[in-house]
């Protein structure tokens, strides 16, 4: 196929969509990008969610794997106004005695925080942090066979096994253990489930390479660098433009999906053949979340100093009760204290608040298309461990599945990784076809493929370069 000044559209303007949609603009083809919601970027998107001057992240607010992704080292992304703030801390993870256990950027200043358990972190994690960049490359990508065979069999020693098993069997106090939990939680997946370990490992290691970044202004600055650069590029995007059937596309020569399986099953299911819409009909999705913002009056008083430094906290106690927290809403329940992922970005940025008041950023996980209201419990995890907090809230916003799903239809039952992570789904996404779809100018370009969730674009990378190699167009 000649697709050179060919048109392609990007059915969608998350970060895979929107990097997709570059990758394909800088091939040479003309490049539109539809948008269904009246704002761009979804999943990175900010918005005055509570009051006037209130800047909040609707979705994603921390950004490691965004700071390590090739796709966007590879674009002019600071030119387009895209500017990374560093926490002092990546994160806290305060505990009932008052103390917190700190993430550290630095990997020396971990060790000695984490004292019995100091070797064994740095045994784990100062070599594979040595090869970041390497190490980055070959899990944020598609089977493939592996480039760095020694260091990626290296990770997945201490990657492959439940996130449980590590923590009890690596470490020995409960500050540790906590920790590292805290971290793998980020999976959505029973920490008891094979291959959970890997995603404490992978966050834990960013910390001390790439730090848990913020980007000023709200991460809708990353969707408007990410389009900014796309426009300079001669691509088009139009909002407010839901795509409902591929026959609205007659004039395509290539379409990208930057959507899960289930709406394409919706949008193209009729030109699919049986067996392949079977697949993703069986595809899985996670657990949802119930996301609160607040405008806040004054900083968050926690009783650990500590915490104040921190971009991220992780509210949860300790390993027994993040896992417990974590495998109810697998079993369709929710804990009466459920663990808290949360954020405190305008202690960092002061463009996100008016002078002295500050933003507030938590979810926590809840069964997918649950409805419960979380507001209650998520508030008294925070008074927990900094009592007073609630005398400050201003105003708040929560988001329950639903609402998420309204906000942006890929966040199917409140899912937020495009799909679960559970094995096979975690290499297996959605089919193994991953960018491919039986249409030979259609693919799939959102989490629901490999790599899988989180704003890195590194899904709307390879599935724009499939599509390229396959066209003979990919340069090398
Ligand atoms: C509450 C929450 C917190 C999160 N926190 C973080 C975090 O801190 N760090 C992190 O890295 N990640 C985080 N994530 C995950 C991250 O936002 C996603 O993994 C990422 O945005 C996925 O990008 P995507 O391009 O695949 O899809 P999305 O960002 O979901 O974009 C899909 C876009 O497609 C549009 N669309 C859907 N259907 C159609 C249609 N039929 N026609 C046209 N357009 C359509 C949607 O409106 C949306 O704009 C969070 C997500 C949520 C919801």
């Amino acid at each position: 196929m000649a697709l050179a000044r060919s048109r392609a559209y990007v059915i969608g303007s998350g970060p895979n969509g929107l990097t997709a949609a570059i990758v394909l603009a800088r091939a040479g083809l003309a490049v539109t990008v539809l948008e269904a919601q009246p704002t761009i970027g979804g999943g990175t998107r900010s918005a005055e969610l509570t009051l006037p001057g209130f800047i909040h992240d609707v979705c994603s607010a921390v950004h490691p794997m965004a700071v390590s992704s090739p796709a966007f080292a590879e674009f002019p992304l600071a030119e387009h106004g895209l500017d990374w703030i560093q926490p002092p801390v990546p994160v806290a993870h305060p505990l009932d005695n008052g103390g917190c256990v700190r993430l550290d950027s630095s990997l020396e200043r971990t060790t000695r925080q984490l004292g019995l358990d100091g070797p064994a972190w740095h045994r784990t994690v100062e070599p594979l942090a040595a090869r970041w960049n390497q190490l980055f490359a070959e899990v944020f990508a598609p089977l493939h066979i592996p480039a760095h065979p020694l260091l990626l069999a290296r990770f997945g020693l201490s990657a492959a096994w439940p996130a449980t098993t590590v923590a009890r069997s690596l470490f020995r106090t409960r500050e540790a253990r906590a920790l590292f939990a805290g971290i793998a939680a980020h999976s959505i997946l029973p920490l008891e489930d094979f291959g959970s370990a890997a995603f404490g490992w992978i966050l834990g290691i960013a910390a001390h390479t790439v730090g848990w970044p913020i980007p000023r202004g709200g991460s809708q600055r990353i969707a408007g660098a990410l389009a900014s650069y796309f426009e300079s590029l001669g691509g088009r995007i139009v909002t407010n433009a839901a795509v409902r059937s591929l026959d609205e596309l007659g004039d395509a020569d290539l379409i990208l999906c930057d959507i899960t399986p289930r709406q394409l099953l919706s949008i193209a299911g009729a030109r699919l053949p049986d067996t392949y819409c079977r697949s993703l009909e069986r595809y899985r999705y996670g657990p949802g979340v119930f996301k609160i913002d607040w405008a806040l009056s004054a900083p968050v008083p926690w009783k650990s100093a500590d915490c104040a430094r921190a971009g991220t906290l992780h509210l949860g106690g300790t390993l027994d009760e993040i896992a417990a927290s974590e495998r109810a809403v697998w079993n369709g329940a929710v804990e009466e204290r459920p663990f808290v992922l949360l954020c405190q970005p305008s202690l960092f940025d002061r463009t996100r608040a008016p002078a002295g008041k500050h933003t507030l950023w938590a979810y926590c996980h809840v069964p997918n298309g649950s409805t419960a209201d979380m507001t209650h419990r998520i508030e008294a995890q925070i008074e927990r461990f900094a009592p007073g907090f609630k005398s400050l809230i201003l105003a708040k916003h929560t988001m329950n599945t639903a609402d998420l799903e309204r906000h942006n239809a890929n966040l199917i039952g409140g899912d937020i990784g495009g799909g679960s992570v559970h094995l096979p789904q975690l290499f297996l996404r959605p089919t193994y076809r991953f960018y491919r779809t039986p249409l030979k100018s259609l693919y799939l370009c959102s989490s629901s493929t490999p790599p899988g969730g989180g704003v890195h674009g590194m899904c709307g990378w390879h599935a724009a370069r499939t599509a390229l190699a396959e066209a003979g167009l990919l340069r090398a």
